[in-house]
């Protein structure tokens, strides 16, 4: 008997080489901002989001680089109809 499940949402990616771990729900971090985050800096103390923006604003300050010991770097999602389209 089949039975209907609820699960939210939660799509295993295999048609793509590279699975994107943000969700929508994960927001940036950065000052008054709360646009959906793209990248996630791991870092000493603990975690960072950011929107492609604010991680272009601070991905070279020597805050940065003294916090950072992980980056996952999911900016290429932005591009992902473009990127079909140049291929
Ligand atoms: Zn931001």
């Amino acid at each position: 008997m089949a039975t209907i499940t609820n699960d939210p949402i939660e799509v295993p990616v295999h048609e793509d080489q590279k699975v994107r771990t943000l969700t929508l729900n994960d927001r940036c971090d950065g000052p008054k901002c709360g646009a959906a985050a793209l990248v996630k800096v791991s870092g000493v103390s603990g975690e960072l989001l950011f929107c492609g923006h604010h991680y272009n604003k601070y991905e070279e300050s020597d805050n940065m680089k003294k916090f950072a010991f992980d980056i996952v770097d999911e900016r290429w999602s932005m591009q992902g109809e473009n990127r079909l389209k140049a291929d």
